[in-house]
């Protein structure tokens, strides 16, 4: 069924799945966004906690889209005590496309926050989300991948905040996914982000990265569909405790802190970028992390690129042809459980 944003019947008992008709800016037409909303069968008499999960922000990471995809359909409203909204491919027209951003408004949907009522698509989309799903749900999900560009060791992903509680139920949730690292990221990097507006409503706001280049990771897609269905166990929207996911016990991360900009080292020059090692790897100071060829000469200049600190490599550069200025590595601190 194809509705306008505004006709979404939030309170319809059951399960609700909706196409939402966002007109395009530049053609005939519309972006059609995928939209499912799930609610108890029987009477509810504790408040439980609204669950928001959102998939395709970016339209080249598909782990979140596939599973999200299929939790709208396998997820019971006869077994839920509480509210789930799912929307598997945010930015429809970038999902369509195999793209980061939109390819109508060339925006990045995760740059778009809170977004616009009288924006381009992408904007009146983020705006949608803002107004009618944030603002009603306690516990907002966004679950990523690395693109083309970045390798992340399997992740979820917080900002540290400064109510010490507020952090610790906050990395519980988290660490529900069951992921080898929770990072704990900066949030200086950008801004507009999906998860920053959540968390200035006063919402837990999880990240993740379930996978990169481009793939279907089928690592990462276990891990975001058993991971929501964790979420929603530990919140009592579904009844039950959290499982393991692959083998992996809930709780068990590591977690990495990385929220000084300085450990976010760009690319000092272009060319090929030759990683040696896989995120998620303990380094030392002066430790070879890869190296950069400018291959415009022969015999080949290249410099090599060594860690500036100890620490995890939580992420790193993943394609080969690299830009100047690019992000190539990011080192954290792992913290006490
Ligand atoms: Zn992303």
């Amino acid at each position: 069924m194809i509705i306008q944003p505004d006709q979404v019947p939030w309170d319809r008992a059951g399960a609700t799945h909706v196409r939402l008709n966002f007109g395009l800016d530049g053609s005939w037409g519309s972006s059609l966004v995928p939209l499912t909303v799930l609610n108890p069968i029987r009477p509810i008499v504790e408040p439980v906690r609204t669950v928001a999960v959102f998939g395709g922000t970016h339209g080249n990471e598909y782990e979140s889209q596939v599973a999200l995809t299929r939790l709208c359909a396998d997820l019971d409203p006869a077994e839920l005590a509480g509210r789930v909204i799912i929307m598997p491919r945010l930015s429809e027209d970038a999902c369509r496309h195999g793209t980061r951003t939109a390819v109508e408004d060339g925006v990045n949907m995760n740059r778009a926050f809170p977004g616009d009522p009288g924006g381009s698509l992408s904007y009146r989309i983020a705006h949608f989300v803002s107004t009618m799903i944030i603002e009603q749900a306690e516990v907002v999900l966004d679950l990523h991948a690395g693109g083309r560009e970045a390798a992340y060791a399997l992740c979820t992903s917080l900002h540290p905040l400064p109510d010490e509680r507020r952090f610790a139920e906050s990395l519980d949730l988290a660490s529900v996914f069951a992921t080898p690292y929770v990072f704990i990221y900066s949030r200086q990097l950008a801004s507009g982000l999906l998860t920053d507006h959540a968390e200035d409503r006063g919402k837990i706001a999880i990240g993740g990265e379930f996978g990169g280049g481009e793939t279907v990771s089928p690592t990462g897609v276990a891990h975001v569909y058993q991971g929501v269905i964790n979420v929603l166990r530990r919140t009592g929207a579904l009844p039950g405790e959290p499982e393991p996911i692959l083998g992996r016990a809930p709780g068990s991360a590591r977690i990495v802190r990385a929220d000084d900009l300085a450990d976010y080292v760009p690319a000092p020059l272009g060319g090929i970028w030759e990683p040696v090692l896989p995120p998620g790897t303990d380094v030392r100071a002066g430790q070879l992390l890869g190296r950069l060829y400018d291959v415009d000469h022969h015999p080949a200049r290249f410099e090599p690129i060594v860690a500036h600190r100890d620490g995890v490599m939580i992420a790193c550069y993943q394609r080969a042809v690299c830009e100047t200025g690019r992000t190539l590595v990011v080192i954290g601190d792992e913290l006490p459980r």
